[in-house]
């Protein structure tokens, strides 16, 4: 009993948090992210410097801030999701099953899609603002294709959505919870549902997985660190062939993924603490980079004080996100092993996330 409610409180039933926004709240604010992609895209098309400054320098710099405190925040108005899932609010979806073998390896191409983008930002889309808006076009039309034929948000934002492989490792302990302003009602349409209860989401996938999504999982956060620091010790307009610079990236996050390897077997710690420690290091290197982007805003010319001060905020505010995914990781653990020892059935003590959680990864067996 006491061992039932320790889970409960370490991972409380999603759907019994406090709904704080009314969903037509969320409603309202998925219309309006939608209305400034399209915004976006004209300004690209009319003020392209204007547009491209905008996203890149203004939005992207922010955007890992908000997935690493509030990821619900994020895949509740993100218009792209918002697009995904207007077939199933039409009820116009066919609702599918994504096939097997691709849902099996969703994670590896989600995290390869990721690896070609941001390289590819480098070579076209930082400065062609027409490129850049029929990347959103194209973006857009594939998730609203991928909304009408498969289930729930199984066709993109739980699956191929290049940025998902980020939201899963930065998501791993939420700040602030939101709940699932897009699935209503829960089509069970994936395993590990990070819209449903992230902590036991990244949890069950990192130790209880498929084998496929935990070692991508495991092997994104040793890459991801690479790739940040080979986007920005790259120099900019690049000199290099396309080649060289994919060969570049490429060097960057085999030497991400030895130092992974070094961690792990100097330290002998599980995949989740170097996972976690990766992605604290993944974190502090993007706003390492950024952090001068952000003074700019802030104030022009920017003092070092302000440099150094937002770098500080970061690295604090990692170690406190460390610490709390180390004590929640620990804590599953122990609840795991009590449960093993006492030889009780381990989905009688589970909170009823975990418990639905099962019952999807059984049903989408093959
Ligand atoms: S499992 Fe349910 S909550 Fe999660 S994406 Fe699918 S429909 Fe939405």
């Amino acid at each position: 009993m006491k061992q039932r409610q320790a889970f409960r409180t370490a991972f409380p039933n999603h759907r019994k948090l406090p709904r704080r926004l009314p969903i037509a709240m969320w409603r309202a604010v998925q219309l309006a992210s939608i209305a400034m992609l399209v915004g976006l895209c004209f300004l690209l098309g009319s003020r392209p410097e204007a547009g491209l400054k905008l996203f890149w320098q203004v939005i992207i710099p922010f955007l890992p801030l908000l997935l690493f405190t509030a990821p619900g925040v994020w895949r509740n108005i993100c218009p792209i999701a918002t697009i995904n899932q207007l077939p199933s609010h039409l009820g116009i979806s066919m609702l599918r099953k994504v096939p097997g073998t691709l849902r099996r390896h969703s994670l590896w191409i989600s995290a390869g899609l990721l690896s070609l983008i941001i390289p590819l930002r480098k070579l076209v889309l930082n400065s062609d603002a027409a490129a850049l808006a029929i990347c959103f076009v194209g973006v857009l039309a594939v998730a609203f294709v991928m909304g009408c034929l498969f289930k729930g948000k199984s066709g993109w934002c739980t699956s191929f959505c290049p940025v998902l492989p980020v939201e899963r490792l930065y998501g791993q302990t939420p700040f602030v919870r939101a709940l699932n302003a897009h699935c209503e009602p829960c089509r069970v349409c994936t395993t590990n549902c990070y819209d449903r209860n992230p902590p036991i989401a990244f949890l069950e996938e990192q130790f209880r997985g498929n084998r496929n999504s935990d070692s991508a999982l495991s092997a994104f956060a040793a890459l991801f660190p690479g790739l940040i620091a080979g986007y920005y010790t790259i120099s900019e307009p690049v000199e290099l062939a396309v080649l060289e610079v994919y060969g570049y990236f490429g060097i960057c996050m085999a030497v991400s993924a030895v130092l992974c390897w070094l961690l792990s077997a100097l330290t002998r710690w599980n995949a989740g603490y170097r996972t976690m420690l990766f992605t604290i290091l993944a974190f502090n290197l993007y706003y390492w980079f950024n952090a001068p982007l952000i003074a700019e805003l802030i104030a022009s010319p920017w003092p070092t004080s302000v440099l150094w001060t937002l770098r500080s905020l970061v690295f604090c505010l990692s170690v406190m996100w460390g610490v709390r995914t180390f004590r929640l990781q620990r804590q599953y653990h122990q609840l795991i092993a009590s449960s093993t020892a006492i030889s009780s059935p381990f989905s009688s003590m589970m909170s009823a996330d975990l418990e639905l959680n099962e019952k999807i990864g059984s049903k989408n067996q093959d």
